[in-house]
């Protein structure tokens, strides 16, 4: 008996998973047979709409069937994997983007490669036993087949909650994170099928939907926003431990067993991928960790403890919130050539770099791995890995679709864009990423605009280590357009962008974010020269403050003290990081704009005070900024 029947019933292509003794697990055979299905039926005038289903009471589909995975990956043949999951995720990627609809239902478990088929198709039915999950945290590696996408855009961080604690959820809970869409009892599927069936109409179903059972999980939204909002898996921990209710201990619990790198890495990815609406990137962040699980993640010795011994002791590669925020970015950089693509792919950019410096460099190399065709200049000579060195700014950006500049200040910014713009093309974008005046960024948009050429003002935040890891953040200015023209490339060089309005609004909240900065690591650094004074120990200090409401990111992720908190500059003789300088830069155009527009930022005109002192009559100049904690240590009140 096949494993899978694909046959034309009425007006309907029905595909039917038929592996009930193995809870329907997806093969590498039955990926194949339903996209050459699809394929046949997206042009086939008979066949109004999709129905899947599956054979058996106890599972929809309950997930990839990693046999073969697990045995190739073992025999060092991770290239079988890696074209598994690419058939798969491009597989799911077609059955969400169909132009046709596709009734899925889900009865009993739907699980892992099982909410990859099932749970993009235009409408999921869920009834009284389903029970879906992502349980892939709990196998090392990470929720995948699209899941990342629906995970990202659950309410109320129920997607970090499902994607940590692999819970599974009720028909109820689905429908509410966004799995499902709508409940029909199980005793009516046969007569709505054949309604289907025979009507090709996906109307008629709408007279067997009923009103769901309520969500479980609805009693414990409250505790799940509070607790999943982190900004990593150790802040999740962090917040969950300090929680003595039964939900709270319980869900910390079932974090406890999964592997500490995928679950670190699905924050990440949740994160980025919130507020977007393309399951074709998340695919593809999903494809550059899973192409990396059997080599460098703990995938193999996942399922060795829990399918192949049974153990259920893994022996994964790193304790719970002890993972180093660069072993993540490993696991989620750019696979360059062998990025997963879809058929609709768009071709690579031509891009114009000009600024090859700290951040500069890291920036443009990212993009040339990624495939896009990158020209750079700098006036000191510098290139970058997989780029090509142009002789001028103007011979950069000549046929560029493209300008970035990473540039040291507004009056550098100024001369290069008066150079470049006459030399781009219309409709053409200029891109610039380096921190200046909000004036200097609304005037360049403005010469762009009489040019024809879109104009957006991104500065970043990340540092040199976000830069390189492709992990900044970027805070956007400009229209709408420009904005979605370059959004690809904010994806390749950062992990999350945020569209601030209009031209200068990127720069408006990078110096509003860095007065925040300056001022709070002040006041971090001065608490510990007083708690020194006190005779109180730094290291509870940190307990203290890092889960009250002092906490801050200057303590919590940037720690100023040496030996305390996760690593930081502190921990290397405050060499940079960020540069006391680069914050006194930023500090200084954040009290120009305050001026200009006549705010009243006396905490920032003080940060801006301190650092001068700090850089130019102390010993600041080149030293990271959080060394303000030495200088604390040194100084007396008068
Ligand atoms: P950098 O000094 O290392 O790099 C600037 C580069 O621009 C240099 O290589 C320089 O030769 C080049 N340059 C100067 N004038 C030029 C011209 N006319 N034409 C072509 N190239 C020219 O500085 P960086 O650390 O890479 O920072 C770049 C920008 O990013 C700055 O605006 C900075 O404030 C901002 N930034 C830096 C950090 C950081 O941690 N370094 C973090 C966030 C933002």
């Amino acid at each position: 008996m096949s494993d899978i029947l694909i046959r034309a019933a009425g007006q309907a292509g029905h595909i039917t998973l038929n592996r009930p003794s193995a809870l329907n697990a997806l093969t590498y055979d039955m990926v194949r047979a339903i996209n050459e299905a699809l394929s046949t039926w997206a042009y086939a005038d008979a066949v109004k709409l999709i129905v899947i289903d599956a054979v058996g009471e106890k599972a929809f589909c309950a997930g990839g069937d990693i046999a073969d995975l697990y045995s190739t990956g073992r025999a060092g043949d991770f290239a079988y994997g890696q074209g598994f999951w690419r058939d798969e995720y491009r597989l799911n990627a077609r059955i969400a983007n169909y132009a046709k609809p596709i009734v899925t239902f889900l009865q009993g478990f739907t699980m892992g490669g099982g909410v990859g088929i099932g749970c993009h198709a235009s409408d999921r039915i869920v009834c009284e036993s389903s029970q879906i999950a992502m349980p892939e945290c709990g196998i090392g590696l990470i929720p995948d087949v699209g899941g990342s996408m629906l995970l990202a855009h659950a309410p109320a961080r129920l997607g970090e909650y499902f994607g940590l604690t692999c819970a599974r959820m009720s028909a109820g809970d689905a429908i509410l994170t966004g799995f499902a869409d709508h409940f029909v009892q199980a005793k009516s599927w046969d007569a709505l099928k054949a309604e289907l069936m025979q009507s090709g109409d996906i109307e008629a179903a709408k007279t067997f939907y009923t009103a769901p059972p309520e969500a479980n999980i609805s009693a414990h939204l409250e505790s799940i926003s509070r607790h999943f909002c982190g900004e990593s898996l150790g802040d999740i921990c962090m917040n969950l431990r300090t929680d003595t209710s039964d939900f709270a201990v319980q869900s910390l619990k079932k974090i406890t067993r999964n592997s500490p790198l995928s679950m670190a890495s699905a924050v990440e990815m949740i994160h980025r991928l919130r507020g977007m609406q393309d399951l074709e990137r998340a695919l593809e962040l999903e494809y550059r960790y899973t192409a990396r699980a059997m080599e460098h993640g703990d995938f193999l010795e996942g399922i060795r403890a829990a399918i192949i011994d049974k153990d259920r002791s893994p022996k994964w590669k790193h304790a719970l919130d002890k993972v180093p925020p660069v072993d993540v970015s490993f696991m989620l950089r750019p696979l360059g050539k062998d990025k997963l693509t879809f058929e609709q792919e768009s071709t690579a950019m031509q891009i114009g770099f000009i600024g090859l410096g700290n951040m500069g460099a890291p920036m443009a190399a990212n993009l040339a791995t990624a495939g896009h065709n990158v020209r750079s200049f700098d006036v000191a000579g510098t290139t970058a890995n997989g780029v090509t060195a142009a002789p001028s700014a103007v011979e950069a950006a000549t046929g560029a679709d493209v300008v970035v500049t990473m540039l040291p200040d507004g009056a550098i910014l100024r001369s290069v864009a008066d150079e470049v713009i006459p030399a781009m093309h219309a409709g053409a974008v200029l891109l610039d990423c380096s921190t200046v005046d909000v004036e200097s960024a609304r005037d360049v948009a403005v010469l762009c605009e009489s040019a024809g050429v879109l104009a957006l003002d991104a500065p970043v935040s990340g540092g040199i280590g976000g830069a390189s890891g492709g992990t900044l953040t970027f805070m956007v200015g400009g229209t709408d357009e420009a904005y979605t023209k370059v959004l690809p490339l904010f994806e390749i060089m950062g992990q999350k962008s945020v569209h601030c309005g209009a031209s200068g609004n990127g720069q408006a909240a990078k110096i509003c974010n860095n007065m925040i900065l300056g001022a709070t690591m002040i006041a971090t650094c001065e608490s510990f020269a007083l708690a020194d004074k006190l005779g109180l120990d730094r290291q509870k200090m940190f307990d203290v403050v890092s889960t009250s409401s002092g906490y801050s990111w200057s303590m919590n992720a940037y720690c100023p003290a040496p030996g305390v908190g996760p690593t930081s500059p502190a921990d290397n003789d405050y060499q940079p990081g960020f540069a006391a300088e680069l914050m006194l830069k930023d500090l200084r155009l954040s009290q120009e704009a305050a001026i200009a527009v006549k705010a009243d930022t006396p905490m920032g005109a003080m940060a801006q005070a301190l650092y001068a002192q700090f850089v130019e009559d102390e010993d600041g100049l080149g030293k990271d900024f959080s060394a303000m904690l030495p200088k604390f240590e040194q100084s007396e009140r008068p």
